[in-house]
């Protein structure tokens, strides 16, 4: 099949988290499966800072903003280790900014304006290009609008009314909700502005749009795309959503192991290990770790890790709290990489301050660090609120770094907790607490950090975490299911 992946993110070329890991991997995963993925982004300033060589199309493309034309430049380049093409649509004024969607806890003002021009720019690249799209797979807000531009304004003009739309929501909550005038930027009919369709509270809602207009829909795991069915995970969205009930689908992220594998990964020099090698490897990335982060070496301390953007999300107010009160009580040591909500900045290099021989904060966005945290902590911490699917529990249980999470999401869908019947039957891979409080969670800390002084137990539920297959193997293979089925309802009709 021909699938055109329209994102704002794609590894190596742009990520802020796991809407960059994802369209990165699952189109080379697809190419593997026969299929032909093809993805266009805009070319943000981070893509040209990735090191891997741009060119030139020579196509100028001119798109209808508002009032204005706007024109912008297509070029490209490939996904690497593979045959994929990306193209990226380039519009220096909006693109070639420092971040990709605002900065110090900002988004940008013109948001609306940005993503509107990338969206029809995607319509006029087809064309330029040539492409042959079966399934314009659109991801989250971002792209929102393209499949309302496929069922309004380009519905007639071939070669788009014989093209599918599916959306994924990688993360609800980011809904791109902007002030109802900016529906004039769009050129869609001011008829879509209704509560079922484009309409929220108000506002222009990229997110409902995406929704609404898909011919399907679909979100990263099978339990949150049930929880975003009520509030208050569906985040205001749960009519859209229960109108869309019978075309939602939960499928699971998969981890790309050519990028997170600690058999492989060159972020850890010679201390590459894995399921057979995992005792002496760990222990040299544990003490590279504590090394490079400034922590005494010990290997008998325990290290627990998080990395992870520093929003309300991802439980980093629990973590703080927990961590204040066991620096005092206990000789865990701790290190946290992470970037976002200036407050978190402040309480977490406060802590780090107050404890420099326990704890380690980081507050930058490194990938080889946070490889090298993978593979040097023993207990990776996901406390999150909520957690559409989750990447880092799949990296940790590949790295043998045992993952707490709080059972929500795509973490409940992958991590075993660990209790006296499911360590008798070696299928436990974790623990997992359902309270969000820094109560629940210091409870299961304890729970995990006495299982950890039992070297022997510890090491099956390490061992029966790291032979887990959670690659994308199983979860492609499902998609290309979605995009037959997506491409059957855009022929029948499904939405009137
Ligand atoms: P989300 O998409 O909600 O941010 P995920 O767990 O799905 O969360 O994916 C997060 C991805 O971003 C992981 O690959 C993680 O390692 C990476 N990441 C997040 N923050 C940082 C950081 N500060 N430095 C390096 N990598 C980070």
């Amino acid at each position: 099949m021909n699938i055109l992946f329209a994102t704002a993110e794609a590894v190596p070329f742009a990520k802020t988290g796991g809407l960059g890991d994802v369209c990165g991997s699952l189109p080379r995963e697809l190419a593997k499966l026969g299929h032909q993925p093809t993805l266009i982004l805009p070319a943000f300033r981070q893509v040209f800072e990735a090191g891997i060589h741009i060119e030139s199309t020579g196509i100028t493309i001119e798109v209808p903003i508002g009032q204005k034309r706007v024109q912008g430049r297509i070029l490209r380049s490939q996904l690497p280790n593979s045959e994929v093409p990306v193209y990226f649509v380039e519009q220096a004024n909006y693109y070639d900014r420092p971040q990709l969607y605002g900065e110090d806890g900002e988004d940008y003002r013109d948001n609306c304006e940005r993503f509107t021009f990338f969206s029809r720019a995607v319509f006029e690249a087809i064309v330029a290009l040539d492409l042959e799209v079966e399934v314009l797979h659109c991801h989250d807000w971002c792209a929102g609008l393209i499949p309302a531009y496929l069922k309004t304004l380009y519905s007639e003009r071939p070669p788009f009314d014989s093209i599918a739309s599916l959306y994924t929501i990688h993360n609800l909550a980011y809904q791109g909700n902007f002030w109802h005038w900016d529906m004039a930027l769009t050129g869609i009919d001011w008829k879509y502005f209704n509560w079922r369709q484009m309409e929220f509270y108000g506002n222009l809602s990229f997110m409902k749009t995406g929704i609404s207009f898909a011919d399907a829909v679909s979100t990263v795991s099978p339990t949150y795309a049930s929880e975003i069915m009520r509030p208050p995970l569906s985040c205001g969205l749960e009519g859209a959503l229960q109108h869309r009930q019978e075309d939602l689908f939960g499928i699971l992220n998969g981890a790309d192991y050519a990028h997170w594998n600690p058999a492989t990964d060159s972020f850890l020099g010679k201390n590459i290990y894995d399921a057979t090698s995992y005792e002496t490897g760990k222990a040299a990335c544990k003490v590279a770790l504590q090394r490079e982060v400034g922590l005494p070496v010990d290997p008998d301390k325990p290290l627990l890790a998080a990395v992870g953007r520093l929003a309300d999300q991802k439980g980093f107010d629990l973590i703080a709290r927990v961590m204040k009160q066991w620096a005092q009580q206990s000789d865990a040591q701790w290190v946290i990489l992470g970037t976002g909500d200036p407050k978190y900045h402040q309480v977490l290099g406060q802590l780090a301050a107050d404890h420099p021989e326990k704890i380690a904060v980081r507050l930058e966005f490194s990938n080889e660090l946070a490889h090298q945290i993978e593979a040097g902590a023993d207990m990776f911490l996901m406390p999150s609120q909520y957690e559409p699917c989750g990447l880092n529990q799949l990296y940790s249980l590949k790295y043998g770094t045992v993952p707490i999470v709080r059972a929500t999401g795509g973490l409940a869908d992958t991590v075993v907790d660990s209790t006296s019947e499911t360590l008798a039957q070696g299928t436990a891979t974790g623990f997992s607490f359902s309270e969000y409080t820094s109560l629940a969670l210091s409870e299961t800390l304890y729970r995990a950090c006495s299982l950890f002084a039992d070297k022997a137990a510890w090491q099956q539920l390490v061992k029966t975490g790291m032979q887990q297959d959670w690659s994308w193997n199983h979860s492609a293979q499902q998609y290309v299911e979605l995009y037959e089925k997506t491409c059957s309802r855009a022929h029948q009709g499904v939405l009137s």
